[in-house]
């Protein structure tokens, strides 16, 4: 067994994957109804285009994933 340091709920290949996450969170991302590249995260799994206003869900951390659960845009009254 690897020695733990601290924190043994969060191992350094989960710290990392954090980072990167956070960091790709962070991130800006084309829109997928405008083609700007204004996307920013609302919160996990919405995204916001400040070009156009476009609302919509995506990933946690990326607006799009292999997962292919992008481009279900929500309505205008949903937040
Ligand atoms: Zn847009």
């Amino acid at each position: 067994m690897p020695k733990i340091i601290k924190a043994p709920r969060y191992g350094k290949t989960v710290r990392d994957r954090y980072n990167e996450a956070v960091r790709k969170a962070k991130a800006t991302y084309e829109c997928p109804r405008c083609r700007m590249k204004r996307v920013r995260q609302v919160m996990a799994g919405i995204w916001r285009c400040r070009k156009c206003g476009a609302t919509f869900t995506g990933g946690a951390w990326t607006p799009r994933t292999d997962m292919g659960s992008e481009r279900r845009v929500l309505p205008p009254s949903a937040k």
